[in-house]
């Protein structure tokens, strides 16, 4: 049979490729999209809700951000003339069935780095490749990709300093690349309805506190709003957590809504003309590289997932402590910087850095529960439920982690609250019946007098927990269980 080689080249450019979004929400910035609109071929864009099978369970929270995520990009795809492909299953299947539906013969993606997602992403590159079908991946995630950022020796940085500074020397900022105004689609495939996926809860709607606006349009709002306003007095303001001193960009970021390196123009450029302080944007930019340096160390050290990232404090000897850990995610411990924290959690979907820290710290060091249980609750209830972020934030309260806070160094849940709230308007603000105490004693509600609780309206036991740990006879607990540790390693030298 004779080939007409002017129908098949036009077959062939006709031919789709697909784009396999997932934590890529965005359209501007977006590698794999470049490059797949670069071919000049029809585009097929493709989100394949894969929950739980290869990789984790998205949590509750986050699968609430999910959908309004979603559905901005879908709207923006729609408006540019490439439909968003919903498919719900397994990725590898559900992608081999749109291949075989379009005959698209690359796929183009953004590279997860956590080690489950990785591993998958792997295997289906490898199994695809072997039909002739070629998986393109690229970096839209990080300012740099895990494993270029290396020690003089070649290995992976364990410090955070020195990482920091190899990293801003070495990684080029890629050119920023604008919305795409028309994107070459294909009209008519099958595609799951969102609404169908239930991502969202409605009975009850537990997340009608939830703050923030998901999508990309909602990112660089976010971006430009802090660029004009806390970014001037970042480094005072981020340890406030009754202050707007922080950026909320994170869920924005866990979703690459928005590009990390945008964020970062966005601050130098404000530093370069002077709107803002240059040390004020360079402490942003550092916090941008903790998200770097946790992505990196999870993606270079894939047993840190569940295990210590030193192993001597897997010697730990945790309490089995169902009803404190339950104290704890409710937000009745009787500590009200700790409960304010959580309750912020539990109605908004986010909590400020300076009492994730306090409250995680309470957590494996006050109740002596396994920093695990605290990573899961948070997985399950932060909007910005991030592997690297999370997981490296719990080892460094733990102490196992790379370039921790020392174990040793135990937070006084109430010194604390003191000092970071000093006013009490952010505990007045989630443990409202606390509303009516004293500054003095707004912190440590047990040692007021009893007059002074009353007038307040506070009868402790009642109304408001007593505190559920004696801190200072737990501080020393946590102490001698670190001691636990070093007899440990002392054993294995
Ligand atoms: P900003 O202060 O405006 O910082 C800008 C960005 O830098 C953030 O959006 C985030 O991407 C990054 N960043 C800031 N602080 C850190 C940090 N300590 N480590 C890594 N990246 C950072 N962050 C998450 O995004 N997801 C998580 O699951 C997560 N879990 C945490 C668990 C614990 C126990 C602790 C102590 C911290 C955790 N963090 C996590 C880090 C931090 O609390 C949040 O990134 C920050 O509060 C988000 O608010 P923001 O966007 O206003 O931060």
């Amino acid at each position: 049979m004779e080939i007409d080689p002017v129908t098949t080249e036009t077959a062939r450019r006709d031919t789709p490729v697909i784009v396999w979004f997932r934590r890529d929400l965005r359209l501007a910035d977006n590698p794999a999209l470049n490059h797949a609109m670069a071919t000049g071929r029809p585009v097929v864009p493709v989100y394949i809700h894969d929950d739980g099978g290869r990789v984790r369970r998205t949590g509750a929270a986050s699968l609430w951000w999910l959908d309004g995520s979603l559905r901005a990009l879908a709207a923006d795809l729609a408006g540019r003339g490439a439909p968003l492909i919903l498919r719900c299953g397994d990725s590898e299947a559900e992608l081999r069935r749109l291949i075989a539906e379009t005959g698209a013969e690359t796929v183009f993606l953004n590279r997860l780095f956590e080690p489950e997602a990785w591993t998958r992403d792997a295997d289906i590159a490898h199994g695809l490749k072997a039909e002739g079908v070629d998986c393109r991946g690229f970096n839209g995630s990080l300012l740099a990709r895990p494993g270029s950022v290396l020690t003089g020796s070649g290995g992976p940085y364990k410090v955070f300093t020195p990482f920091l500074k190899t990293l801003l020397a070495g990684a080029e900022p890629p050119p920023p690349t604008p919305l795409p105004a028309i994107i070459p689609g294909v009209q008519g495939l099958a595609s799951d309805s969102l609404d169908d996926w239930a991502l969202k809860p409605t009975r009850p709607d537990w997340a009608a506190g939830f703050a923030g606006l998901p999508g990309e349009a909602g990112a660089i709002a976010a971006l430009e709003a802090f660029v004009a306003g806390g970014l001037r007095t970042y480094s005072r303001d981020r340890d406030i957590p009754a202050a707007s001193g922080t950026s909320r960009l994170s869920p924005h970021l866990h979703f690459g809504e928005l590009s990390p390196w945008r964020a970062v123009a966005a601050a130098r450029a404000a530093a370069a003309d002077g709107r803002v302080p240059g040390a004020e944007a360079g402490k942003f930019v550092a916090e941008l590289g903790w998200r770097d340096f946790s992505a990196h160390l999870l993606h270079q050290f894939p047993a840190m997932a569940d295990r210590a990232f030193r192993p001597d404090y897997d010697a730990m000897p945790w309490r089995d402590d169902p009803a404190g850990l339950a104290a704890w995610q409710a937000g009745r411990t009787g500590f009200p910087i700790v409960d304010a924290g959580m309750r912020q959690l539990w109605t908004t979907g986010w909590m400020h850095n300076r009492v994730r820290m306090i409250v995680a710290s309470f957590l494996v060091k006050d109740l002596l529960i396994d920093w695990r249980a605290g990573e899961r609750w948070f997985w399950e209830t932060l909007v910005d439920a991030d592997p690297g972020n999370n997981i490296q934030n719990w080892q460094w309260i733990a102490g196992s982690g790379a370039d921790a806070a020392p174990y040793f160094r135990v937070f006084n849940p109430v010194t604390q609250g003191e000092k970071f709230d000093a006013d009490g308007r952010y505990v007045r603000t989630w443990v409202p019946e606390l509303r009516q105490m004293p500054d003095r004693w707004l912190h440590a509600p047990w040692t007021a007098p009893p007059e002074i609780l009353r007038h307040a309206g506070v009868r402790l036991g009642h109304h408001y927990p007593r505190p559920i740990v004696d801190h200072a006879e737990a501080r020393l607990r946590a102490l001698e269980a670190l001691r636990t540790v070093s007899r440990a390693r002392d054993a294995d030298d």
